[in-house]
């Protein structure tokens, strides 16, 4: 039972994820809290992440945060970034640009009132960061001029207007949205040079993720983006609204009302949401800004300028063919396919016939695709790895990415995940830290992703290898090893199947298999085609697929990815068994607690009471031995919910419950009744010893001290016996006549 138990844990923790709607991400904010990032702000104000399932934490930037790192190392989820995330993307760094806001920098140069052009700033003196001044806007507006860096001079900032005011410096680096409302306060004229005046129109404030993030996240991705580009539309038409929001929440600058004002209409001049869809990023707009970084040696020359992996795209994938793809599969006819002929319900080799849910789904793929897929028979999951490195099957249908393999596979994005756990005997102990088990003897797959995935993290694991999951259980059976990974449903497919009363699921270890299709290395095509064919296999049908496998009615979910999904699966898989288990040991003691409980009080239930009232009244009428009950209510209970709540109305109940658990005897039953009435069954009791006693729970209730409440509470209690010739329901019914005499009669009595 303890297994049971085990599963139930189990089974309640991946229940809890399945269920647990709402999802921690954080974002990386690159300045300061400020209007520039109104739209998150009132995205989460306004519930639109919640409303997702989102749950966003707001990182503020704070000196020496490197943004894109910290994307890439998980640090945060998602990240806002200046124009350099262009750069970033061509030197090779896995990212995505989820949205664009600002379609240019809010950073220009502020000049003297004389200064009117780029080239009048030769031989000046010019305020600001030379790291701003470097930046590609600057450089290219200068360079349209025939300037650079050395044309001026270069005066450190003071981070005040001050020495721009008094005309100690021609010019200065700022911000649009700052500096100019101090400058417009002071009522000093001055002008500015706008670098996107001068068509250097740079994306800035850019909303990015990892590429990790839209592979095993898509649904949150476009979710995280949707509810920013409805928190941003907000935003810009409801100004005041969040500038208070901001006043209130966020303001670590301690800016004025009216300064985020100002900053909130510059952000509406950048972002010109009458000309740009909020969010949108144009191709062409990066390709020209990536030439100029070319330009200015920010990029070498011989960059390839490939957007299509860093834009996102609702539908990321294109699923029409190329030409050349098109005409590589013409050349190449057959694909060989290597499975694995004996990993039910994923997939089989039986009687030459590729079976299970891989096969169903590559049914799909031949459809939409017209390749003529064959599979390529072995015996073992070793041979078609053999055969694959070989280059004997070109693909594989259904497996995990490691390192190894990659070595001659390429894998596309995964069409399955699935929790990984360990299999052990029945008597070994659960385990919630898989790290503990590291100096353990641990059975895997000769040559699944198990086995390398569990080598990575726990190297001193010692990982035995088996042929197939049964001698692996055989050994662990015997002691041999200690236990076995697997994933969940192939752990528990087998044990239901072959070792019922021998093998239990005593850990989750931190980690899923994701499996996806590999394709041959050496012939790069193969992969851009299935990557665009898995994409052609709509949520709807992998569920279908999935649960023809099962074989379980379809988990109520919706809107979940597909992992959740097949989790819902799992469960309801872990119910049957468990249904199975309650069947045969029907009368565990544990599992009788469960059900015989009240969850408030720790009393019994009414299921449990009716119950023994029945054996008491068998009792009864065979031995004739006595037995008398008491139905307790609580006076004017009402009166406490409505003055304290009904939370110290709960603690209440907890209370007086206890006074009569310590009054009775240890063969009394006392039971939860109804809401604040209690049924106490007394055996071996007649009339006169249960008066005694009813008095003594009477006055030690009204006596009682409550620990939430400045008050005595006093119960009715009405009593009854057992008696030949009537049924139970006419014994409770005559306590339950007792008990309303005694509230006639002024309530704090005992009646019968
Ligand atoms: P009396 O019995 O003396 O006639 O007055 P009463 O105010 O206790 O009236 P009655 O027994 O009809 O009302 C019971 C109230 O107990 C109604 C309900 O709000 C409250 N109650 C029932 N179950 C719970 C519970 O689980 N928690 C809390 N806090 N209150 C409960
Ligand atoms: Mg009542
Ligand atoms: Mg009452």
């Amino acid at each position: 039972m303890y297994r049971l138990f085990f599963y139930l844990i189990l089974l309640f923790t991946i229940l809890l994820q399945a269920q647990s709607k709402i999802q921690k991400i954080s974002l990386q904010l690159q300045w300061k809290h400020q209007f520039e990032f109104a739209g998150f702000y009132a995205a989460k104000q306004k519930g639109y992440y919640a409303d997702v399932g989102l749950d966003v934490s707001f990182k503020e930037y704070k000196n020496g945060v490197d943004i894109v790192n910290d994307v890439l190392s998980k640090k945060s989820t998602y990240g806002t970034s200046y124009s350099d995330i262009v750069i970033d993307y061509l030197q090779g760094k896995p990212i995505v640009l989820v949205a664009n806001f600002f379609k240019h920098s809010p950073l220009v140069i502020v000049t003297q009132p004389d200064i009117t052009l780029p080239s009048e700033l030769k031989n000046k003196r010019v305020m600001g960061v030379e790291k701003s001044l470097k930046s590609a806007a600057f450089l290219m507006m200068f360079k349209d001029f025939d300037m650079d860096l050395n044309s001026f001079t270069n005066v450190p900032p003071s981070f005040t207007t001050k020495e721009f005011m008094d005309k100690k410096v021609d010019a200065m680096v700022a911000y649009t949205t700052n500096e100019l409302y101090t400058l417009n306060r002071a009522g000093i004229k001055y002008n500015v040079l706008n670098p996107s005046s001068y068509g250097t129109e740079y994306y800035d404030d850019n909303l990015f993720t990892s590429r990790d993030e839209l592979i095993n996240h898509p649904k949150r991705v476009k979710n995280f983006r949707d509810a920013s580009i409805k928190g941003w539309t907000y935003a810009l038409s409801h100004k005041e609204e969040i500038v208070n929001l901001i006043l209130k929440k966020y303001n670590t600058q301690h800016k004025s009302y009216d300064a985020l004002m100002f900053e909130a209409r510059q952000i509406q001049n950048m972002m010109n949401p009458a000309l740009f869809k909020i969010g949108s990023v144009s191709v062409r707009r990066l390709r020209i800004m990536a030439e100029d970084f070319i330009e200015m040696n920010l990029l070498p020359k011989n960059v390839s300028l490939d957007f299509s992996d860093f834009v996102y795209k609702q539908r990321y994938y294109n699923t029409d063919l190329t030409k050349e793809e098109k005409n590589y599969l013409e050349k190449k006819g057959v694909i060989r396919m290597c499975v694995d002929p004996d990993w039910m319900p994923f997939e089989a080799i039986q009687n030459k016939k590729h079976i299970g849910i891989s096969a169903d789904y590559f049914k799909l793929l031949r459809k939409n695709s017209h390749m003529d897929i064959k599979l390529y028979p072995t015996k073992s999951w070793q041979e078609s790895i053999s055969a694959a490195k070989s280059r004997k099957c070109d693909i594989f249908s259904l497996a995990s990415k490691t390192k190894n393999r990659l070595k001659y596979m390429d894998f596309t994005t995964p069409y399955l995940k699935l929790p990984i756990v360990l299999a052990t005997r029945i008597d070994r102990p659960y385990t919630y830290n898989f790290y503990a088990l590291k100096d353990k003897k641990i059975g895997v797959i000769k040559g699944y992703a198990i086995g390398e995935i569990l080598h990575a993290k726990y190297p001193q694991m010692r990982l035995v290898e088996f042929k197939n999951i049964h001698e692996a259980l055989k050994k662990v059976e015997s002691g041999d090893i200690y236990g076995y990974v697997d994933n969940l449903m192939t752990i528990a497919y087998t044990i239901q199947r072959d070792f019922t009363n021998q093998m239990k699921i005593s850990s989750r270890v931190n980690e899923e298999v994701l499996l996806a299709i590999g394709t041959r290395n050496d012939e790069l095509l193969l992969h851009s085609i299935f990557e665009k064919l898995i994409h052609t296999v709509s949520e709807k049908q992998k569920q279908k697929i999935l649960n023809s496998w099962i074989s379980v009615k379809e988990v109520k979910e919706t809107n979940y990815n597909l992992l959740f999904k097949i989790l819902g699966f799992i469960i309801v898989l872990g119910i049957i068994f468990l249904y199975r288990y309650y069947i045969l040991k029907k009368y565990n003691k544990k599992l009788e607690k469960l059900s015989t409980t009240d969850v408030l009080t720790g009393l019994n239930n009414r299921l449990k009471i009716d119950t023994t009232l029945q054996n008491q009244h068998n009792l009864f009428l065979r031995y004739k031995t006595p037995c008398s009950i008491m139905i307790v209510d609580i006076d004017y209970f009402k009166n406490i919910n409505d003055t304290y709540g009904h939370q110290v109305g709960d603690t209440v109940l907890k209370e007086i419950a206890n006074i009569f658990i310590s009054s009775v005897r240890t063969t009394d039953i006392v039971g939860r009744w109804g809401g604040e009435e209690f049924l106490i069954i007394c055996p071996n009791t007649n009339m006169e010893e249960l008066k005694i006693l009813a008095q003594n729970i009477r006055k030690k209730v009204v006596s009682h001290k409550f620990s939430k409440i400045n008050q005595n509470i006093s119960i009715s209690i009405g009593l009854s016996t057992f008696q030949i010739n009537k049924t139970i329901t006419t014994i409770v019914k005559e306590a339950d006549s007792a008990l309303y005499r005694a509230k006639e009669n002024g309530r704090n009595q005992v009646c019968y």
